[in-house]
């Protein structure tokens, strides 16, 4: 969680942990049942809570003693401990207690001048020694501060005293400059919002790097009792308290309507009063609430829309990423403007502002996103034709190159940055998949872009990434880059990347993150010191990195092989699969696939996170998750019925035994011929007062010396070529929604292929587990008996070791499934393994190894030792420095 690298995107606290503002969590820590406790702080991070706010703050209650309990719950569940607790209280010893027992970065909530310099610069000062952030109150010894001048006065000395007097880092100050209830009736609080609005703009302007939250609940209070109007009165709080500069706000993530959608008669009162336009603005505002009955549903969006103008009609359109008037629309706003780019900087952005406001706080959700950037661009590409003769500067925020590098076939992340990024107005130049380093350097400079995003999902692509850097060092061009897939990290950014290249290497999780990166990046104000204050935070990494390093306790392999996962193999039942030696070939259907599929990993593509079904239903993400589900039925419908793809698997069962870490794979049942190695990592990590071992999975196979015959199963199986081709004909038409969403149905099916296919192989193939009966979920557990490895996975780290599996199944002449020179598999949407059928095999991580390992593997393997520690880059216990070639 970087507080720091945030800013252009809004952060949700959840409030639910409050004792003091919600009775259901306080009835339970009162009845001191924690576990239904922890199920409230759960609901919030499911809501989309990105910070859980906890308060014991109660009189009749041991608060240190409740809040120690409760956060000792929280650390064991990873799900929530995810997000940052922000401990909150008046009394300053529930807060260190608190901090005595959170694990990762603490927000402290929090202090204030309320008794003068002294005891502010002590709390604080402690405070920082736990590298917490803290929230100040816009408090002096004066009270409370309520103007908007006062707000940002108290705020600046804070700021001062923290920065100069002990060298707070700024990024982890956020000022919570009181957000008062409007609308009560009397006057003297009828500027408070507007106050809040003000004294927001003044503190963005003007303390660098500081953040500002509030709690939004408070602004609404005199409504209580009607919770329609509350949550409207939140979402145009928000939205213009957002507007304004506002980071973060305690908020209930499960109640807030999108602002869009407030009625306009009910949006307007509700301006009215927080902007105190007029005496009879609250007035106003009662007499209309009474007439929004909160029990009543929604109205449906009707048709009325097209009746206005083409102006109105193209923003519908984009905001709700409705794509089939887009060419009726744009040829009419023609007719009117003359000039194409004249639309685009006119009612196209305007419609992705909205857009842009509604994700970056929270109201819209990433699939949405990309259907509004689909009217976007095919709005675009209509007027394209009609631009070139005007020669029309660029205006956009900067240029963007995107690659997924060179050995690296996946890209949904990478085209969803790419969507992303240009909604948010900057030009993108996106060259694909498998991108060599001198291509990517030479469009760089060709095309003078801004900014280099690196992508890639498999851990030979890090290497890579690490040779591009230091390419463009070398060549000396200044263009930062962003790092971004599934297997990159902040740790690895910061320590294998980032020193090969001198001008700004920054790590990014997300679409979100990589908007307001690169406009920090770009901006020219805040580009230099975001330059250093990453290098700062990257070389703080390092340093703790390399601290750690040397009391690293790893044991030597021998020590390991000793403690190996030992099986009495005189007592195991082993069965011999029906066919050996052979390339069986199956062609599924998508039909069959369907019941097979685990759909969690699809939403989270999406950036949607839960679980199906419930997602559907979630009162957050439901509307977006639903959509997105139907989005999904339609193209697998058409999937089937156009026979779009064939998905393929290949598969087959040998003779096998251990030998040592290796497995061999035998010619035939004499076992006396050799024809291929396949070679395995051991865990290397201090076992010694423990009972566990030290796996490698050639442990679940008999050894050699026994005489026993044993098997292992190997596949390839692949949703089929037809994804990739029906995908490129969605990106000719401008469609990248459907381009992303038939990739990401493509993972689905090839991991629902590999899933029907363990299960004949259990029950028919191989027919080791004859009765097994499971269901979806289980097999989704994989609740079955033996396991299918999949090598770049934890157990068996090594992506080159595909080759010998892709060898035996003669995986490219019959599948077309092919290796490129990292060991990705083309097509991407395509899983391979091992079939492991005894009982006690399980997965596990090898973690780390030690160079002992590394040349025993690489003299087992007759390969360098420099290139197995290439293969095995992330997993070495040791610093490696880039070969320089
Ligand atoms: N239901 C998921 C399945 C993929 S993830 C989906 O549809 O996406 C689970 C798979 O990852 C396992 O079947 C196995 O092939 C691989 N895997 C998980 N953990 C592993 C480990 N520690 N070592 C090797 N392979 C592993």
């Amino acid at each position: 969680y970087e507080l720091s690298m945030n800013s252009s995107k809004f952060i949700n606290i959840g409030e639910r942990t409050n004792v003091t503002g919600s009775a259901i969590f306080k009835n339970l820590i009162f009845e001191e049942n924690y576990a239904e406790a922890v199920k409230i702080a759960r609901q919030q991070v499911d809501a989309g809570a990105q910070i859980i706010d906890i308060n014991m703050d109660e009189g009749l209650l041991d608060s240190i003693k409740a809040m120690t309990t409760f956060l000792n719950y929280l650390a064991v569940e990873p799900e929530i401990s995810k997000v940052p607790f922000m401990i909150d209280s008046s009394d300053w010893k529930v807060i260190e207690a608190g901090l005595k027992c959170v694990q990762g970065k603490p927000i402290v909530n929090s202090i204030s001048l309320k008794e003068g310099d002294k005891p502010f610069i002590e709390f604080a000062e402690y405070i920082k020694n736990y590298g917490a952030a803290v929230v100040v109150m816009a408090f002096d010894e004066e009270g409370q501060a309520e103007t908007s001048q006062r707000k940002y006065e108290v705020c600046k000395r804070a700021y001062k005293l923290l920065t100069k007097k002990i060298s707070f880092n700024p990024h982890d100050i956020i000022f919570d400059p009181n957000i008062f209830a409007v609308g009560t009736g009397i006057t003297e609080h009828n500027d408070y919002a507007k106050n809040f609005f003000d004294a927001t703009k003044m503190i963005k302007n003007d303390l660098p790097f500081a953040k500002v939250s509030g709690g939004v609940s408070n602004v609404s209070f005199s409504f209580r009792g009607n919770n329609l109007i509350r949550e409207a009165i939140h979402s145009c709080f928000l939205f213009h308290a957002i507007k304004a500069g506002l980071d973060m706000a305690i908020i209930n993530a499960g109640q807030i309507s999108i602002y869009d959608q407030i009625p306009l008669d009910l949006r307007n009162a509700i301006e009215d009063v927080l902007f105190n336009k007029n005496d009879n603005s609250t007035e106003n505002l009662i007499k209309i609430s009474q007439n929004f009955d909160h029990k009543k549903k929604k109205k449906k969006v009707s048709k009325s829309w097209r009746k206005k103008n083409a102006d109105e009609r193209i923003k519908f359109s984009l905001v709700n990423g409705i794509n089939d008037f887009v060419v009726e629309d744009t040829s009419q706003l023609l007719k009117k403007y003359k000039q194409p780019i004249k639309i685009i900087e006119g009612p196209l952005m305007d419609g992705m502002n909205v857009v842009g406001d509604l994700f970056g706080s929270g109201q819209m959700f990433l699939p949405q996103v990309v259907k509004s950037a689909r009217v976007m661009k095919q709005s675009v590409n209509f007027l394209l034709p009609y631009m070139e003769k005007e020669k029309t500067e660029k205006r956009g925020k900067g240029k963007i190159l995107l690659a997924t590098v060179k050995g690296d076939v996946h890209d949904i992340g990478k085209n969803i940055v790419g969507v992303v990024l240009q909604c948010n107005n900057f030009d993108v130049i996106d060259l694909g998949v498998m991108v060599p380093a001198q291509k990517i350097i030479e469009t760089a400079i060709k095309e003078n872009v801004n900014i280099i995003g690196l992508s890639g999902l498999i851990t030979p692509s890090l290497e890579e990434m690490c040779y591009v850097a230091s390419e463009l060092n070398k060549r000396g061009v200044k263009i930062p880059l962003l790092i971004g897939g599934a297997t990159t990290s902040k740790i690895h950014t910061a320590i294998k990347i980032s020193p090969n290249h001198d001008f700004g290497v920054v790590h990014v999780t997300d679409a979100s993150k990589a908007v307001s990166t690169a406009t920090k990046l770009l901006s020219f104000k805040s580009s230099l010191p975001f330059k250093e204050m990453i290098k700062k935070e990257y070389s703080e990494i390092r340093n703790n990195y390399f601290k750690k390093g040397k009391k690293s306790s790893k044991q030597k392999l021998s020590e390991s092989r000793k403690n190996m996962f030992k099986i009495k193999w005189c007592n195991e039942r082993i069965i011999k699969p029906k066919k050996l030696n052979s390339q069986l070939l199956f062609k599924v259907s998508v039909e069959e696939i369907l019941p097979y599929i685990d759909w969690d990993p699809f939403f989270a593509s999406w950036e949607l996170h839960g679980k199906f079904p419930k997602i559907l239903d979630d009162r957050l993400v439901g509307n977006s998750a639903r959509s997105l589900w139907n989005d999904a039925q339609n193209m697998l419908q058409n999937v089937i019925d156009k026979k779009i793809t064939q998905p393929l698997a290949i598969l087959g069962f040998w003779p096998a035994n251990s030998v040592g870490d290796d497995i061999e794979i035998y010619e035939d049942e004499s076992r006396k011929k050799v024809v291929s190695k396949l070679f395995f990592l051991r865990q290397q990590m201090q076992r010694k007062n423990s009972q566990r071992a030290n796996y490698c999975l050639a442990d679940f196979i008999a050894p050699k010396k026994l005489e026993i015959y044993d098997y292992l199963g190997l596949f390839v199986v692949t949703a089929g070529q037809g994804i990739e081709q029906k995908a490129s004909d969605f990106e000719l038409k401008k469609d990248d929604y459907n381009s992303i969403l038939l990739k990401s149905l493509g993972d689905r099916i090839a991991e629902g292929l590999a899933e029907r296919m363990h299960e004949k192989v259990r029950k028919e193939l191989w027919g080791y587990a004859k009765d097994e009966a499971l269901n979806n979920q289980d097999l989704i557990k994989e609740n079955f008996t033996g396991i299918r490895p999949a090598p770049g996975y934890p157990a068996c780290p090594d992506h080159s070791e595909k080759q010998t599996l892709f060898n035996l199944l003669c995986a490219k002449e019959k599948i077309s499934v092919s290796l490129t020179e990292s060991f990705a598999m083309n097509p991407a949407s395509s899983v391979a393994g091992y079939y492991f059928s005894n009982d006690k095999s399980s997965y596990f991580g090898v973690g780390k190894v030690n160079k002992d390992q590394v040349k025993d593997y690489a003299s087992r393997k007759k390969i360098s030792i420099e290139l197995a520690e290439k293969w095995l880059g992330p997993n070495l216990s040791y610093f490696k420095k880039r070969n320089e070639e």
